[in-house]
């Protein structure tokens, strides 16, 4: 599947809320998987099955890559 049918297919779900801050979280692409992201605090949402989609399709590497910039408070 390619990455722009990923977002179109995200774009059904209901937007989130970053937990720590209440702020809508923008929707990513990171290697395949839709990530919510939060533009004040740089946290990410993995939806359910997200995860498990990472430990099987990608490699360590690439998980590095995606939560560089994952700060916590
Ligand atoms: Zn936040």
């Amino acid at each position: 599947m390619q990455d722009m049918a990923l977002l179109v297919q995200a774009s059904g779900e209901t937007d989130r809320l970053c937990p720590v801050d209440q702020v809508n979280m923008a929707k990513e692409i990171a290697h395949m998987i839709v990530v919510d992201r939060c533009p004040t605090c740089s946290g990410v949402w993995l939806d359910g099955g997200e995860l498990e989609r990472l430990k099987g399709d990608v490699n360590e590497q690439a998980i590095l890559a995606m939560s560089r910039g994952f700060g916590f408070p």
